[in-house]
Order: C-alpha cells, then sequence, then structure tokens
C-alpha cells in the first residue's frame, strides 16, 4: 500500500473511533497487549519479550506463567554473543529466526534488540546488550532489526535513551553532555530508524536531564521524531509512565506496565479525565493512535493485504542450525600460548572437566531475557556428545554455584517474585540448604579438593567457570567484577596442580581473571543460546576455528575503569558522565591502560596477515563514497579460518578534543588455507566527522586522517593517511 493510501485509510479510521477506543489502543489491557476495537476490525498489538528469543506465555493479569508445552522456542545468542561475531551476515540470519518465532507465536512485536552502550562492566543488563562502541553495535543491529521485520512482526528497539545501569532503574537521573549523546549514546537508535526502518522502539525507564524518557520531549520530540523522521510506534517500558499530562503530550504512544490495574494507567481513565477536563487535547491521542495504526498497516494487521501477512513458525531445525552458527562465532579465544588449543579427540582415553558452569544451563534466567528454551546443551554435554562413548568424561563441580542469598525484584513487581521462583530451572531455583555453616564448609572443602586431584590425575583437563544469570541480570547492578563463588582460588589450584588446563568462562560480561598469566588456554563464551555446549565442543576440539572477537574491553581490575576513576556508576539518584567519550578503548587508549584483554581482541587456530593498504578519496563523489580502504588479509596457518579485520580513523593534531582512535569499519573474511582475499571498505563522510555542539551538527573539518587496520584496537597492522581539504556538515 502506498503511503498516501496508508494515511488517508488512518485518518478514515481514526474519524470512526471514539476517544474511549482510542484510549485502549494506547495503553496494556493485559501484561502483554493492547485491547484492540474488534467493531472496525483492528486488532490488539501482542508483545513479547525479548532478545534471546520469544518468551513464555504468561497469564493476562498475572507475572506468573501458563506452563503450557506449546511455548518452549529456539534459545538464540544474546546480543553480547551476537556482538562478539562482528559478523552482520549473522546478526540478520539471527534476527529472521527471531521474527520468524515471534510470528509463530502468534506475536506482533518483539520487544528486542537491547542497543544501550556498554558504560561500565559492572551494569547488569550488559549481557543483553551489544558492545560499547557505537559503529559496531550499530553495524550489527540493523540487519538484525532488518531480518526481525522481514516476517512481518515489529522489531522494539530498547531502551530509548541512556539506560546504562540498572541500580534504581525506575528513577536514577542521567546527564550527559550534547556531544558525547550524540557522538557514542545516540548513533545506534538513530540507524535502527533511518537506516533499519525499526517500526517500535521502547522508552527507558530512566531519566534525562531530569526528566523520564517515556515523558522526555528532547528525546521524543525534538530528536526522535524532528530532527530524525520517526513515524513509528514508541512504547514504554513497563512501568516507565509516571505523569498522564507529560507523556501524553509527547510522542510516547503506548503505555505498558507491570501491574493488572490496566484502567488506572496514566494512559486509561487518569487520561480520559483529563481529556474530558481540556487539560490535554483530544489529537494528542489522535497522533498516538496514527502511529499504532501505521504500524499495523505496515505490518499488514489492517487492510487487504492482512491475507499475506507471513504466519511465521518456531523451532524449525533451521532456526537450530543458525543458532548453532551464531553461537561458534560468537565464541573468543583470549589465550592460547603454546597452541594449547585446539585438542584433539582423535585417541583421546580420558578427559576431565571442571567447574560451576560445566553442567549450568542458563536459558531460565535473567529476568525479562529469560526463555524457555526447547532444549540447551551445557558445555559438559557438548563434549561429551562430540566426544562419544570411547572417552571417559570425569566431572568435577568444583565449587557450587550457589543462588543468589536473595531474589530481588526484576520488573518492579511483587508478583514478579513469585514467577521468577517459579520458572528459572533447577539450576537456579535450588532452595538454599539449611546445612550449618559447618557442613558447608566440609562440602565446599570437598568439592575444591576433588577437583584439584582430578586436574592432577588427567593430562587433558578443561575448567568451565564464570557467571550465570544471578549477577547477569535485570534489575541489579554487579557488586564487583570478581568471579564468584571462590573460583578464582579454584582456577589458581586447579592450574597449579596442571598447568595445561583450559579455562572456559561462561558469563555475559567482563570478570577479573588474576590467574591469567598462568593459563595457557583461555576461552570466551557469552550467553550463546541453545547451542552453547556443542558450539563450544566444536571449538575446542578444532572442527570449528574461532573467530570471535570482543565488542568491549577486558580491563584488568574495576578500579582501572573510567566509571571507578569518576565514581559516576551505580549511584541511585544521578549519574553525570563525566568521562565524557572516553568509555571503553577510547578511555584505556587516552590513559595508556593496558587492559587485560583489549576491544576487537580475538585469536584463530591460523594466522593472518595484512597487506597491501590502498587508500583513495574523493571529496567530490555524489554517491556518498568519500574514502575507500582496501587491503588483503591472507590465511597463513595450517586452518581455515575467519578473520575480522578493524578499521579505526583518527584526526592527526585535531583541534577539539577527540579519541586516538575509533572503529569506522570492519571485513570479516575467510581466506582459506595459504589464501588472500581483498578487502574494500568504504567510509563516508560520517567516518571523519564529530559533533559541533554549535553548528548543532555532525562536522568533517580539513585535516591529516590516520587510518589504522588491524586483528584488534591494540594489534594494528597497516597504517596510512588520508588529507582531508574541504568543511563539511551532515545532514
Ligand atoms: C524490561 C524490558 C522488557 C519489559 C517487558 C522491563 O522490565 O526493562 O526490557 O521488555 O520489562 O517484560
Amino acid at each position: 500500500m502506498d503511503k498516501q493510501n496508508m494515511e488517508e485509510k488512518i485518518e478514515e479510521l481514526l474519524r470512526e473511533l471514539t476517544l474511549e477506543e482510542k484510549l485502549d489502543m494506547i495503553h496494556g489491557a493485559g501484561l502483554f497487549r493492547t485491547e484492540g476495537v474488534p467493531r472496525l476490525g483492528i486488532p490488539p498489538v501482542r508483545f513479547s519479550d525479548g532478545p534471546m528469543g520469544v518468551r513464555q506465555e504468561f497469564m493476562n493479569d498475572r507475572w506468573i506463567p501458563l506452563s503450557n508445552n506449546d511455548d518452549f522456542v529456539t534459545y538464540l545468542p544474546s546480543n553480547s554473543a551476537l556482538a562478539a561475531s562482528w559478523s552482520r551476515e549473522l546478526a540478520r540470519k539471527t534476527g529472521r529466526v527471531l521474527g520468524e518465532e515471534a510470528r509463530g507465536r502468534g506475536k506482533d512485536m518483539i520487544l528486542a534488540p537491547g542497543i544501550n552502550i556498554k558504560r561500565d562492566p559492572l551494569c547488569g543488563r550488559n549481557f543483553e546488550y551489544m558492545s560499547e562502541d557505537p559503529k559496531l553495535t550499530e553495524e550489527l543491529a540493523v540487519p538484525l532489526i532488518q531480518g526481525i521485520q522481514e516476517n512481518d512482526v515489529a522489531a522494539c528497539v530498547k531502551h530509548f535513551a541512556l539506560n546504562g545501569q540498572e541500580t534504581n532503574r525506575l528513577m536514577v537521573d542521567t546527564e550527559v553532555d550534547e556531544r558525547t549523546l550524540r557522538e557514542l549514546y545516540l548513533p545506534a537508535f538513530r540507524a535502527a530508524v533511518q537506516k533499519a526502518g525499526t517500526l517500535s522502539l521502547m522508552g527507558a525507564y530512566n531519566r534525562y536531564d531530569g526528566i523520564h524518557c517515556c515523558e522526555n520531549p528532547r528525546l521524543l520530540e525534538e530528536i526522535l521524531r524532528e530532527e530524525w523522521g520517526y513515524d513509528g510506534t514508541v512504547v514504554s517500558d513497563w512501568g516507565a509512565v509516571h505523569k498522564t499530562k507529560e507523556a501524553a503530550e509527547v510522542s510516547m504512544d503506548i503505555e505498558m506496565s507491570v501491574y493488572p490495574n490496566f484502567d488506572e494507567y496514566c494512559f486509561a481513565q487518569p487520561l480520559k479525565e483529563a481529556v474530558e477536563r481540556g487539560e490535554v487535547k483530544e489529537e494528542a491521542v489522535d497522533d498516538k493512535v496514527r502511529n499504532i495504526l501505521r504500524m499495523m498497516f505496515r505490518l499488514k494487521m489492517l487492510g487487504d493485504e492482512k491475507r499475506e501477512r507471513r504466519a511465521g513458525t518456531y523451532n524449525t531445525s533451521a532456526h537450530r542450525e543458525a543458532a548453532l552458527r551464531a553461537a561458534e562465532e560468537s565464541i573468543v579465544l583470549l589465550k592460547n600460548e603454546q597452541n594449547r588449543l585446539p585438542l584433539s579427540a582423535e585417541g583421546l582415553e580420558r578427559l576431565s572437566v571442571i567447574g560451576p558452569n560445566a553442567a549450568a544451563v542458563h536459558s531460565g534466567g535473567g529476568g525479562s531475557a529469560e526463555i524457555r528454551a526447547l532444549y540447551e546443551i551445557s558445555p559438559l554435554m557438548g563434549i561429551r556428545m562430540y566426544l562419544g562413548g570411547n572417552t571417559q568424561v570425569c566431572f568435577a563441580e568444583g565449587c557450587h554455584a550457589s543462588p543468589a542469598a536473595s531474589k530481588e525484584e526484576t520488573q518492579g513487581d511483587a508478583n514478579w517474585q513469585e514467577k521468577s521462583l517459579e520458572t528459572q530451572g533447577p539450576a537456579n531455583a535450588a532452595k538454599r540448604t539449611d546445612d550449618c555453616a559447618e557442613e558447608a564448609l566440609k562440602k565446599r572443602k570437598e568439592l575444591f579438593e576433588e577437583a584439584v586431584a582430578l586436574a592432577k590425575s588427567t593430562k587433558d583437563v578443561i575448567l568451565v567457570g564464570g557467571l550465570n544469570h544471578d549477577f547477569d541480570v535485570e534489575g541489579k547492578d554487579r557488586q564487583d567484577m570478581k568471579l564468584p563463588y571462590g573460583q578464582d582460588e579454584l582456577i589458581e589450584a586447579v592450574l597449579d596442580a596442571n598447568p595445561d588446563t583450559v579455562v572456559v568462562l561462561v558469563a555475559g560480561s567482563p570478570v577479573e581473571m588474576p590467574w591469567r598469566d598462568k593459563a595457557k588456554a583461555i576461552v570466551w563464551c557469552y550467553y550463546a543460546g541453545m547451542e552453547t555446549g556443542a558450539a563450544l565442543a566444536n571449538i575446542l576440539f578444532g572442527r570449528v576455528n574461532p573467530s570471535g572477537r570482543l565488542p568491549e574491553t577486558f580491563p584488568v581490575r574495576y578500579e582501572d575503569t573510567p566509571t571507578f576513576e569518576n565514581g559516576e556508576f551505580g549511584r541511585e539518584d544521578k549519574i553525570v558522565y563525566r568521562e565524557g567519550l572516553y568509555v571503553g578503548y577510547r578511555y584505556y587508549e587516552a590513559r595508556g591502560k593496558r587492559p587485560a584483554f583489549c576491544f576487537g581482541h580475538g585469536l584463530s587456530y591460523s594466522r593472518f596477515v595484512y597487506k597491501d593498504l590502498r587508500l583513495a578519496l574523493d571529496e567530490n563523489a555524489e554517491d556518498g563514497v568519500f574514502a575507500e580502504v582496501s587491503f588483503t588479509v591472507g590465511n597463513r596457518g595450517p586452518y581455515e579460518g575467519k578473520e575480522t579485520a578493524q578499521i579505526y580513523v583518527g584526526e592527526e593534531a585535531p583541534n577539539v578534543d577527540r579519541p586516538a582512535k575509533e572503529l569506522k569499519g570492519f571485513c570479516k573474511v575467510a581466506p582459506g588455507v595459504k589464501e588472500d582475499v581483498r578487502c574494500e571498505c568504504i567510509l563516508t563522510k560520517e567516518a571523519f566527522s564529530y559533533y559541533d555542539t554549535e553548528e548543532r551538527a555532525f562536522v568533517v573539518k580539513p585535516g591529516i586522517y590516520k587510518i589504522f587496520v588491524g586483528a584488534s584496537v591494540e594489534d594494528i597492522r597497516l597504517e596510512g593517511s588520508l588529507k582531508i581539504t574541504g568543511t563539511y556538515r551532515l545532514e
């Protein structure tokens, strides 16, 4: 349907609707749905979380799962895992699966992806977010959203904006300077709107400049609608609307919440009364309805195209295959001294697997990102599946992952507590034993000693530790960056007993690794979905060559972070982003601090060489191709593999403060053994620009711009420079 025709139809429907019917459309009538208007054939909007797959069904008005046996789904790699793949292709495929499953489950909107910038490693929701870098986030978010929406289901990009911590998330205020806002925190959202064409977007819980994001005219009117030209739907986070008039008068279209008193939501009875008293104009309501109807037409929920709407499906073998591929490419080989990996499975008689995450599964936790997975292959199961029955695989937990002492609320609702206890998997739901302290200590010692003895007596040992969703979780931030349950002591002792031990960490956010110099091989695995264990085994035994790269910096200690330095994280009242642009690698480079593992880092079983850098600049080009960067990547190792070549740009002697280098492009290529692949990357003017607060626009200034091509932000292999003579103001 063309736009004009659609807008006319919207106006026709609008003329038919009563105020009550319009109000029904703009607020929750269930925890995950609005009310439709059957009289006019307008259906409700049906939502579901979330980023790792379609969530289970709940009662309409209680956070109690229906526990039907038909809502198990494909559990996909978390956004952090997907980001570690640095693969646009896998982002699109993952999006397609998510969208197809959402439609298959009868949803209109999937509350994903989460694209906030990871400002501090302790943020509880980092596992749901992609990266510390706006360019990497944008490059993966765009195909992911497009993949979702190919299925006639809306992506709901969240959380707009500045949702950088969970501590007091409903009230905390955020202050950030304009340039940092524009350069770090908004670009991925802007790309979601302008490049991916997202059909919906979720307003965040927190405040920005003293005003809640869901009532914030600066964010919702000025930037989103006026500047970016967004004509989709804005949905509030669940319980993020506080004031009727304020929210009604900005472009906030659908109010959702965690409570079942639907008629008392701001956009229900209170807004009706405000309109009747003349405090809010009915046109404000009309605008919201227009945005919703427009989304409905685009999703083929209305109109003649209804019969053509995609039906979707879920749990297909193709979906599982996609989950496996994405998981494999998300795993990052952090360290591999003396080619400790890959392990050889041939003739392997005995192998020991140790650690609290070896047999753990994670799909049932994390808050709204929880998944009722069709299955989840743990690392131990994946290893056993890979090796088969001729290898004796011994297992020792080493230390016990005791569930969090207190279950904090994850969605701001008392009922949620009941729900999360009921639904989390057996590992998480296990009740604290009443064992006296002495007995617990004894047990701990036994577990520890058993593991160390096993490590001593086996040649090949894999230790699988890390975090779980008691730490990587919505609603609270981590207290420190350390491994819990005494894992550091365990890892030290196991490494002393067997220095060849391979350490694998499964987690959603960085941890300190005080033993990292001792370990020969370290493998990092974000929550990677239902095929985690299978993917991990494929990497450990060399069926797949690792190709994941860190989408965030892993500092040595939490004390090294910019937010520790300025104290601006985790406070209840207000957070000032004092570090400005110096987030993640931008900060570590500026301070000359070496992290444990830098942004973009990840090893391969192969060795890649970089050569023949060629740069070209055409300041007059009209097709947006401003600069071209081309170079060759060659595989000089014994295995086929994928390399992610990263392109960073930095201005030499800039007149304004600028980070030394910033990611502006990347190519993931797969040269065969002894083969070369030519990479060609286009840089638009954006790549050289910064936000000029006086011009109120991104600008490019004349100067010398260095181009760095490398395997990580620290491992730069090729360098060149470009001279720009003109001045440009970008729209
Ligand atoms: C979360 C959202 C989620 C919503 C619905 C909120 O608590 O912040 O990300 O989509 O709940 O479950």
